[in-house]
């Protein structure tokens, strides 16, 4: 890999970077820790959910020629033969006249075809302690042993029927699935405490600058603060990656690849921040830049211009003896965060295996005070405020790559294409919604 004198679009420089990029090896997790992740297996059901039919209220468990016809003026009395709570123990048989007090969850009695909730009832006084069955008003005097039901049932009332949430046999996940908190909860349900998924990415962000300072500490004349290792660290989170921080290296090659190579052991792919200019401290360039057939770290990057504003300047190449990819990103705030956007989300989505690594785009109106312009021949990639329901798109701040404060008030990314040198309000463009 040599320095590329061609000027890269933007499309090619995200396809050379994700040509090199492979999901990563499945592996068994528990479930908390696979929250996020893309399921490799399809889970099949073992055992029907619910596993037995229950009751869906507290109430009795019934025969429903019993209480055919039951009305508050002629209700039908039951003798209660028994107390049936969620969780286990033997279950009586209700026979003919008979019933069994139930709780939400608990099993059906052998014999049992409806359950009557609660309030159908007198609450009875059958099976023990009926006290916290009880409808407000009721005298707890009732019949010993008996309960008076004043509506009849239909078979099957009240109850979930064994397999009614899903079958064995049934698939309950189809591989491929990006396992969020209801399909937690499936698994968990259906008994799975490990699943085989694709892990998160190891991703290191690694900034460089003698200028930067990490916040909580004072600042001397010169200096910043590093907002990028903290910016893309969380936006590496966010895209579902295992983030590592490693703020702010100083501008000396030597350091440089000493860091790196120390970081590579934990990376499934390494960002760097800072030092791609063509400035006389661009460390990240001197340090990574093979020279001739020199490697560097064991493969090098290759620092090439794009046809984009802002991120211009910008790096991608494997090192190490696992071929780890690393994407060197420019240094200002903003071409980071967009580069980040552009090109290491989709490749830490690429790495977890997920089907549509980019973020979604819409088209929107421009709303703006005047025209904007655009440089000829590049991207472009303003920070903008999209208004869903409007169906339009506001520039929030300039184009100057340092505002990060107007990037923090910003939901999307405005796209000038290359073609393009001067928008008006109103015209239609492309938005890339940043979630
Ligand atoms: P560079 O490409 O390293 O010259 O950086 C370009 C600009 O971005 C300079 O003004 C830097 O001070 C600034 N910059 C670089 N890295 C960071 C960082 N981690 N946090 C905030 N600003 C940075
Ligand atoms: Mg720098």
């Amino acid at each position: 890999m040599s320095e590329s004198s061609a000027i890269w679009s933007v499309d090619d420089h995200l396809a050379d970077i994700l040509a090199a990029v492979r999901p990563l090896e499945p592996i068994e997790l528990h479930l908390m820790d696979a929250q996020g992740c893309v399921l490799v297996e399809d889970i099949t059901v073992p055992v029907a959910l619910p596993p037995f039919d229950n009751s869906s209220m507290d109430g009795y468990a019934v025969r429903v020629a019993d209480i055919q016809g039951a009305s508050e003026e002629f209700p039908a009395v039951l003798t209660v033969v028994g107390d049936v709570a969620a969780g286990g123990g033997a279950l009586p048989a209700v026979g003919p006249g008979e019933t069994a007090r139930i709780m939400t969850g608990a099993p059906l009695p052998p014999g049992a075809e409806a359950v009557v909730p609660v309030e159908w009832t007198d609450g009875g006084s059958g099976g023990g302690a009926a006290t916290g069955m009880r409808p407000a008003g009721q005298s707890p005097e009732g019949a010993s042993g008996e309960v008076r039901v004043h509506r009849a049932a239909e078979a099957g009332a009240f109850i979930r029927a064994r397999g009614s949430d899903v079958r064995a046999g049934d698939l309950a996940l189809a591989r491929g699935t990006v396992l969020g908190p209801p399909q937690i909860g499936l698994l968990a349900a259906i008994g799975r405490a490990t699943v085989r998924v694709r892990p998160r990415p190891r991703v290191v962000v690694l900034s460089t600058g003698s200028e930067l300072v990490q916040p909580g500490e004072s600042l001397a004349e010169g200096q910043i603060y590093d907002s990028n290792s903290y910016a893309l660290a969380a936006a590496a989170r966010d895209a579902g990656a295992l983030a590592y921080r490693v703020g702010a290296v100083t501008d000396d090659a030597d350091t440089l690849r000493g860091t790196i190579e120390d970081q590579l052991i934990r990376a499934d792919l390494l960002v760097t921040t800072g030092g791609v200019s063509v400035g006389a401290y661009d460390v990240v360039k001197e340090a990574l830049t093979p020279v001739g057939d020199e490697e560097v770290l064991g493969g090098g990057v290759d620092f090439r211009t794009l046809a984009m504003q802002p991120g211009k300047p910008q790096g991608f190449g494997t090192i190490g003896p696992d071929h780890t990819p690393l994407l060197a990103l420019p240094g200002n705030p903003v071409s980071s965060y967009v580069s980040f956007e552009l090109f290491v989300r989709p490749a830490i989505r690429t790495l977890m295996g997920v089907e549509d690594v980019r973020r979604p785009t819409v088209r929107a109106v421009l709303k703006s005070d005047g025209a904007l312009r655009s440089p000829a021949g590049r991207r472009q990639f303003l920070r903008g405020t999209h208004d869903r329901a409007a169906g339009t798109v506001t520039p929030v701040g300039g184009a100057g790559s340092h505002l990060v404060a107007a990037l923090a008030h910003a939901d999307s990314l405005i796209v000038v294409p290359e073609g393009e040198t001067s928008l008006e309000p109103g015209d239609e463009v492309d938005v890339v919604l940043l979630g």
